[in-house]
């Protein structure tokens, strides 16, 4: 069978949760045995997020072949239980960078390079580069933005010219709008969808189905009319309800037939989905048997995206041990030794975020000492983990001024050193240490017993790394170093065996972790939260 293409666009509002309605839609086909994947098409210039700070573009997601995402990737990694790659993220940046190298390469044999045909043709090439692997059945597209920004208009152009070019029952579009409801009229508003298809239209690109994030439930009535309005055929209007859980909104969209209707489009004759294990993870998810408050330090507390694949990661563990892990963020540039106490004292676990630059540095330290002090569950991430290397060095090896060179270059204790192959880097997009890396766990370790396996891969993303000139001097304190990278023996994995869980780990293994697979260092770190 040729791959069916399927793409999701989205007006009226962004944060409309496209994303979650393309992962819920690709679970929805694997469900029933289709191979899928996901990609995601963003206007923005920047040839990835990398460069981006979280302010600008909440997390930025890790690909297992290194690639640095938009955090939608996370999405369909969790939902679909796939692995994505470099390839399924492509960025306005990334279109014209190839675009413009070609020219200087001379390829385009004198012609006056375009948007169309050139820019567009790159994006479309781009577009069915998943289909041509042949490893798929479906590829589903979520173009970014919102239909009607200047720097989506090529990307629906492409779309448009996809639509004449390929057969009918190969290819569709589905339009993601807002259904506000307006308290004071006492009515749900079906204009801003009217206009948000016709800027679709007026690309060129014709919805096949119309989905609307809505908080009331749309009446038979309003959906015959929207259908009627927006050019789609009746039935053909669905409503995405506001709901409890993002891993809800696969059944919800399974009740409103969306992957019927999908299926029916693209000559799709197949079996119903198996959502077994996702039902099963939600039953946990909605009868935990305790709450459990666990902090998470870091700088991004007002930030709803910063850290989100980390909550997602507490949300699947919390499913897996039966509790409801409440995920407190505590800001680390406002902790210190005077108020550590008060603000952790609820507290069952402290994790300590990732990050970069200085700020809220001290704070973490803080937070990783009074855990350690007072036999608190401690997990630290990149950072996190550098950080209790500092703390350590500090308070029980006594060098007041170990720091990481990241921050303080002059110290006399550089515990945290930039990475070798990092010192003559000078270009910052796409330069640190990313994605998947093996790494040996030792024997009798609680990183061993936490995966029960010798040898795991976890998703990196930094240029610092454990210092191993000061090994034994840690050790001799009792900090083990109880995972190493097998062919360079970087230290990625740190604990302190006296301690009742405090593990740090160089990788992130959150980029991992999935409702129906948790990540095992996680669970384990809400387990030992829960005891
Ligand atoms: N800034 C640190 C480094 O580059 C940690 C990075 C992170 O937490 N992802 O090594």
């Amino acid at each position: 069978m040729d791959s069916k293409y399927i793409f999701v666009t989205g007006g009226v509002a962004s944060s409309l949760g496209k994303g979650i309605i393309a992962a819920s839609l690709g679970k929805l086909l694997k469900a029933r045995g289709l191979r899928v994947t996901i990609q995601k098409f963003d206007p923005y210039i920047n040839i990835d997020p990398g460069t981006l700070n979280p302010y600008e573009h909440g997390e930025c997601y890790v690909t297992e072949d290194g690639a640095e995402t938009d955090l939608d990737l996370g999405h369909y990694e969790r939902f679909l239980g796939i692995h994505t790659t470099k390839a399924n993220n492509v960025t306005t940046g990334k279109v014209y960078h190839t675009v413009i190298t070609k020219e200087r390469e001379g390829a385009y044999l004198g012609k006056t390079v375009q948007i169309v045909p050139h820019i567009t043709d790159e994006i479309k090439r781009r577009m069915l580069l998943l289909g041509n692997t042949g490893d798929y059945d479906v590829i589903i597209t979520e173009v970014g933005g919102t239909v009607g920004d200047m720097e989506s208009q090529p990307f629906l152009e492409a779309i448009r010219q996809l639509q004449w070019e390929m057969a009918e029952e190969d290819l569709m579009c589905i339009h993601l709008t807002l259904v506000p409801y307006l308290a004071a009229a006492g009515e749900l508003k079906t204009k801003p969808t009217q206009h948000s298809v016709q800027a679709l239209q007026k690309a060129g690109v014709h919805p096949d189905i119309i989905v609307c994030r809505t908080e009331k439930e749309l009446s038979a009535d309003i959906r015959r009319k929207m259908a009627l309005f927006c050019n789609v055929k009746p039935g053909r209007v669905i409503q995405s309800i506001d709901s409890w859980s993002i891993y809800q909104v696969p059944l919800n969209m399974e009740a409103e037939g969306l992957d019927r209707m999908v299926c029916e489009h693209l000559g799709l004759n197949i079996s119903e989905p198996n959502l077994e294990a996702l039902k099963a993870f939600l039953e946990r998810l909605r009868n935990p048997e305790a709450k459990i408050n666990i902090a998470l330090v870091g700088k991004y507390v007002e930030l709803q995206d910063a850290y989100k694949s980390i909550e997602e990661a507490l949300v699947h563990a919390g499913a897996a041990c039966h509790v409801k892990v409440i995920v407190h963020r505590i800001h680390s540039e406002f902790l210190d030794q005077s108020n550590v106490a008060d603000k952790l004292k609820d507290m069952k676990g402290v994790l300590v975020a990732p990050g970069f630059g200085e700020r809220g540095l001290e704070g973490k330290i803080v937070a990783i000492r009074y855990a350690r002090e007072q036999g608190l569950p401690f997990f630290g991430i990149c950072l996190g983990m550098q950080m209790a290397v500092v703390e350590i060095a500090r308070d029980l090896l006594g060098w007041a001024d170990a720091a990481s060179t990241e921050l303080n270059a002059q110290t006399s204790h550089p515990v945290i050193d930039l990475m070798e192959e990092q010192k003559s880097t000078t270009i910052k997009g796409g330069t640190m240490r990313l994605g998947a890396y093996e790494c040996e766990l030792v024997p009798d370790s609680l990183a061993y017993r936490i995966y029960g396996k010798e040898l795991i891969a976890e998703r990196h993303r930094h240029r610092y790394e454990f210092n191993g000139k000061y090994l034994p001097d840690f050790e001799s304190v009792g900090l083990k170093a109880s995972g190493r990278n097998p062919r360079t023996g970087l230290v990625e994995i740190v604990e302190l065996p006296s301690h009742p869980f405090f593990i740090g780990v160089q990788f992130h293994p959150e980029y991992k972790s999935t409702p129906e697979a948790p990540s095992p260092i996680f669970k384990a770190f809400v387990q030992a939260c829960k005891q």
